[in-house]
């Protein structure tokens, strides 16, 4: 509700089908500097309010349908008015009335006839209740989002903007219990930029910098929602594929490859070029992994054995093949396909709060 009591000119709705308390209560209120609304029935009352809220309602129990009581049940039901400060006019002592007034949960009450100092102090407290409510309903907003953002930063690697290391072990983790348990299949793929020390000595640290945040951005491209993507460590990355076998991981860890090389790395009024090397394993494939450290060992064996062939590769650790592949029939890899499920968008067309993963 956008109508802050913070604003200089309150709001009041009078409810009331009495001509003679109507004018009597418009002109005091009037005096007070308040901008003023009325309405003579249930239903207009209820009209006016939800079309343009006010601060606070002065309520009238005695009205042509819906009367007060039907009034102010439906206002403290719904989200959009429960918080508006409601005052009853009751007639006379109706004990009754109150009792049922504050089971509906309305805020105050006043007498008719009306004593005007007892008018004047429930409706500053009321406005000052509903004040206080606001500052707290603004505080908590900004509460959520700080919070929101802290839970961001806390799982995300400022350089990159990649999920950091310890919510990358986190998540691998979780996927890996969930692939013994089960035996879905789960593969890794790291990855480790090819002589970057070079790109540092020539461009500068700067340079290095921007050329990490890109390469996160093709890992990222290459990527399903599903997959999480995160920086590892200073120039090695990971990417842990849900669902995933060592030829499908092996084609998008291939595209990966293949992305980098070709990439041309802008910085500042330079085009700077890297390749990637990269080792995949994959359980449950690899019957010899039983723990998270085993598998991380074989794709990191892979990957070192990237960089002694040459560098600007890709390779399978040999347990997370499929045997029949081991044997010479290649099927499996002229059937793969790793469109199943469409790659991720291109990081223009992406939500602001990137992350390695998305949804
Ligand atoms: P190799 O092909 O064997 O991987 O060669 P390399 O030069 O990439 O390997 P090495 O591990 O010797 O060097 C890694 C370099 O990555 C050294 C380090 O300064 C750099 N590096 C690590 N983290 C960052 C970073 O956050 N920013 C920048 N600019 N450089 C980084
Ligand atoms: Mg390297
Ligand atoms: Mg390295």
């Amino acid at each position: 509700m956008g109508t802050g009591v913070a604003t200089s000119k309150i709001r009041i709705l009078i409810v009331d089908d009495d001509a003679e308390s109507l004018e009597l209560l418009w002109q005091w209120l009037a005096l007070q500097g308040h901008d003023l609304m009325m309405a003579r029935s249930g239903r207009e009352a209820l009209e006016k309010i939800h079309g343009s809220p006010p601060d606070l309602i002065l309520l009238d129990l005695k009205l042509p349908p819906p009367d007060g009581f039907e009034v102010a049940r439906a206002l403290k039901k719904d989200p959009a008015t429960r918080t508006i400060p409601l005052i009853v006019m009751t007639v006379r002592r109706d004990v009754q009335s109150k009792v049922e007034c504050l089971r509906i949960g309305v805020d105050d009450f006043v007498t008719k006839p009306f004593h005007w100092d007892e008018l004047d102090a429930t409706v500053q407290a009321a406005l000052e209740k509903r004040r206080l409510y606001t500052a707290l309903e603004n505080a908590n907003q900004q509460l959520q989002v700080a919070n929101s953002q802290l839970m961001k930063l806390s799982v995300t690697d400022d350089r990159t903007r990649l999920y950091n290391d310890r919510y990358l072990r986190q998540r691998l983790s979780e996927e890996f219990k969930r692939s013994m348990r089960y035996g879905t299949a789960l593969s890794i793929i790291l990855l480790d930029l090819d002589h970057f020390k070079r790109v540092n000595d020539r461009y500068g640290h700067d340079c290095g910098d921007a050329v990490l945040r890109q390469f996160g951005e093709i890992l990222v491209e290459n990527a399903r929602e599903i997959d999480i993507v995160g920086r590892y460590g200073g120039e090695e990355f990971l990417m842990v594929l849900p669902n995933t076998d060592g030829i499908k991981a092996a084609i998008v860890g291939e595209r990966v490859r293949k992305a980098t090389e070709e990439y041309l790395f802008p910085f500042q009024d330079q085009i700077v070029r890297v390749t990637t090397s990269a080792g995949i394993s994959s359980v449950p494939t690899n019957r010899d992994v039983r723990e998270e450290e085993q598998f991380l060992r074989a794709a990191d064996e892979a990957l070192y054995r990237a960089k002694e062939g040459g560098r600007n590769k890709v390779i399978v650790d040999r347990a997370s093949m499929p045997s029949k592949i081991l044997d010479g029939d290649l099927s499996p890899i002229f059937n793969a396909s790793y469109e199943e499920e469409p790659p991720r968008r291109r990081r223009e067309e992406s939500a602001p709060d990137f992350t390695g993963e998305k949804g």
